[in-house]
């Protein structure tokens, strides 16, 4: 297979770039790259290939950097090795990594499943198409959550090699059943994929996870599991959706918000930090109170009542949670969701 044939008009594909090319900084690596671009790099062990994806997100960073630092440093990685760097255009727009893509642009982390009939569809399916070609051994995605909090791994299959991959960066695993079409769904076509949650853009720890884990898993041997070798990893399963029925709105201030059906503290991604009791405040609803919510399982059922509850106009949770990726972005919060959260539900 020649370079050409693997070039796409939605995906450039360049072998061994010369890092002198990128310019000083992040935006002159941006303005080279241009596009949604796959590199291929040449590794101590051509017999393998592992890759790496990252910017799905145009305003998730910290794998772009740790790429941009990585290739600049001009090492060999341990074998050969395929970067994709994806939503260049919308990360380059003014101002600058501030786009999660582009306006009027599907959300391209859940374009991995037809129909592929718009341009981030097709964006998509030239990434999914290279990496069934090239047939890499594993794929790592790497993003920034939208608010403050620790790194975490997500995978939709639990065996030892997506645990193992998760143990370079992290050690908390979410397993999800839910399908939306992202890119970690490439685990279903035998392709072992984990997608890589940093922390939030603003927590300077994102960066170093980002460096350090990319660091171990281009410099490692072996980055699957192996026999006798002991991961400690957390597994955790199906988090549940907290959303706003039909996309209410969501605020975030000390005083609810007459707006809003849900306001939460502006610190919001508090929560994300160790488990939330059930005596923490966790929003002010306003007078349509809990039935303007709704928390549905992987398997469509409606979990709210059994893990929620209302006081005096007031949220709580009825057990102890663990809350993922809580947004302070009031946006995020009503279009995709205001968190994510496991229940220890004992009865
Ligand atoms: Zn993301």
């Amino acid at each position: 297979m020649t370079v050409s044939m693997l070039q796409s008009s939605y995906l450039n594909y360049i072998e061994n770039p010369n890092p002198d090319d990128f310019g000083p900084s992040i935006e002159s690596f941006l303005d080279w790259l241009e596009k949604p671009t796959a590199m291929l790099l040449t590794g101590k062990d051509s017999s393998k290939i592992r890759a790496v994806c990252t910017l799905l997100h145009g305003n998730e960073p910290s794998g772009t950097k740790a790429i941009f630092n990585y290739l600049k440093s001009k090492e060999t990685p341990r074998v050969d090795t395929l970067f994709i760097i994806a939503s260049v255009e919308a990360a380059s727009a003014d101002p600058l990594f501030a786009n999660r893509m582009l306006p009027g642009k599907r959300d391209l982390n859940r374009c991995f499943r037809p129909p592929y009939n718009d341009a981030q569809g097709q964006t998509a399916k030239a990434i999914c198409d290279l990496l069934l070609h090239i047939k890499p051994e594993c794929l790592i995605d790497i993003h920034n959550t939208s608010g403050s909090g620790p790194a975490f791994g997500v995978a939709i299959v639990e065996d030892a090699n997506h645990v193992a991959l998760t143990s370079l960066f992290t050690n908390d695993l979410i397993v999800t059943d839910l399908r939306l079409g992202a890119l970690m769904e490439l685990s279903e076509k035998d392709v072992i994929t984990v997608t890589i949650e940093c922390g939030g853009v603003q927590d300077h720890s994102s960066q170093i996870i980002a460096l350090e884990g990319l660091q171990r898993y281009l410099s490692s041997e072996h980055v699957l599991a192996e026999t006798g070798n002991e991961y400690p990893v957390n597994i955790y399963h199906n988090p549940i959706r907290l959303e706003t029925k039909n996309h209410g709105e969501v605020a975030y201030h000390q005083h609810p918000s007459d707006k809003a059906v849900i306001t939460l503290p502006e610190q919001a991604d508090k929560f994300n930090y160790g488990m939330l009791p059930k005596d923490e405040c966790i929003a002010h609803l306003s007078e349509g109170g809990l039935g303007q919510l709704t928390a549905k399982d992987h398997l469509g059922n409606e979990r709210l009542d059994e893990f929620f509850t209302e006081h005096k106009g007031k949220l709580y949770a009825r057990h102890p949670i663990k809350v993922f990726m809580a947004t302070t972005s009031p946006l995020i919060a009503k279009t995709d969701c205001v968190f994510y959260f496991i229940g220890y539900n004992t009865g």
